[in-house]
């Protein structure tokens, strides 16, 4: 075999998926900005001693009901009482909750809002 062989396609295989998965965990959390990004769920600014709660973009349809508040942040106060709280943080633990990331891991949200990476069954 060769460098130039089907092992060096195989190679370039494994680069595209290396980027892909890069380029994944680089969104995995809503863009912040303190002081100008907003809260989803009140409309106001989120500042930088403001405890928060983020996702990742992870409903894929925009006719979903949530769709809006997947890749948003919010204040953790505003979380907490909102009414969709417990469907929201259902929705993402049976969907990138159930992701097995590379370490062994998968990202689990409390009921808080919280997302800790816990060991994949
Ligand atoms: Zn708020």
């Amino acid at each position: 075999m060769t460098q130039n062989g089907p092992e060096a396609a195989i190679g370039e295989g494994r680069l595209v998926l290396t980027r892909a998965a890069e380029d994944w965990q680089n969104r995995l959390m809503a863009i912040f900005i303190i002081g100008k990004s907003k809260c989803s769920l009140c409309g106001d600014a989120i500042a930088s001693d403001q405890k928060r709660i983020a996702t990742t973009h992870f409903i894929e349809s925009p006719s979903h009901p949530l769709w809006r508040f997947s890749d948003s942040n919010m204040h953790y106060d505003c979380f907490q009482n909102w009414a969709m709280r417990e469907d929201f943080v259902s929705l993402y633990n049976s969907t990138i909750g159930r992701i097995r990331w590379g370490n062994g891991t998968r990202h689990e949200m409390a009921i808080d809002g919280e997302v800790r990476s816990v060991p994949a069954a």
